[in-house]
């Protein structure tokens, strides 16, 4: 099968097409024809790579996709050739402590594809069976592809973690991305008002479409949390979920009401701050 490949980490130019074997089909896995492969930050990040990062080389980057069953491993039901599917890009053992309490996010195998795990910029790949999901035929393999971890990712933080609550309020800092879209999405799923910070009025429009209620645009109120603290009567909001980090971390925490949670899913602002323990504390 065709992958696009690097044999060494860097920029956009150590990345080349290759020919590799078809994968193996394991008794409880499936081989899938990628139609749409979609991209994700973290793409550039393992392709630039970070201290401690060992992959096999050459090494298949991508974490999104959705294709076409080709084949389907001997143990494995419910599924069949042909069928269309989307994949969970997050592996686990299903058997160590975290999984089997249901935390498979901690799994002490865990690997995202394209990460820990070979990806989907190739022509094929051999997941568990037990990450793909039956695709609707009106649901395209390209939008399918673009949501799987972005989706993964808010879902876990909102829903598992961050326990939301129809009636409550969430505070999304940032409006573009593929993370922030999800979580407006789930967030209103789940029932609750949302909030989103956006950059500018464009990206405010955007966040309306998905389903944010209030919005408040970075450029006309650059201190976004006094109009939170304004906007709820001096109350805060329920939830923030931020994936900016270092620059917004401070903002985020003080637009919290009492007892709110804080949701953190990236730093791409960078990972250092300093900060007044009390605000956490209280
Ligand atoms: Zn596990």
């Amino acid at each position: 099968m065709k992958a696009i490949v690097f044999y060494e980490h860097g920029g956009l130019d150590v990345l080349q097409a290759a020919e590799l074997p078809t994968p193996h089909v394991g008794p409880f896995d499936v081989l899938v024809d990628i139609k749409a492969s979609a991209l994700n930050r973290l793409d550039l990040f393992v392709r630039q790579g970070w201290p401690g990062l060992k992959l096999q080389l050459p090494h298949v980057t991508g974490a999104d996709a959705a294709g076409v069953i080709a084949a389907v491993g001997e143990h494995v039901s419910g599924l069949h050739e042909g069928q269309r599917v989307t994949i969970n890009p997050t592996l686990s053992c299903g058997q160590c402590e975290y999984c089997l309490r249901g935390e498979d996010q901690l799994c002490i195998y865990h690997a995202i594809l394209g990460e820990g795990a070979m990806g989907t910029y190739a022509e094929q790949i051999v997941v568990p069976a037990r990450n793909v999901v039956p695709l609707p035929d009106d649901v395209t393999f390209e939008e399918a592809a673009a949501a799987n971890l972005v989706m993964v990712t808010a879902w876990h933080s909102l829903v598992r973690k961050g326990n939301v609550r129809p009636g409550e309020s969430v505070l999304v800092v940032g409006a573009g991305g593929g993370v922030n879209s999800a979580s407006i999405q789930i967030a209103k799923l789940a029932g609750a008002t949302v909030f989103a910070v956006a950059s500018n009025a464009a990206k405010a429009l955007k966040a309306r479409e998905l389903g944010a209620d209030v919005l408040i645009n970075r450029a006309e109120k650059p201190d976004w949390g006094r109009e939170v603290f304004t906007l709820t009567n001096r109350r805060g909001v329920d939830i923030v979920v931020d994936n900016v980090g270092a620059a917004t971390w401070l903002s985020s925490i003080r637009s919290l009401a009492r007892g709110g949670r804080m949701l953190v899913v990236g730093s791409t602002s960078g990972p250092k701050l300093e900060m007044d323990v009390r605000y956490v504390f209280a």
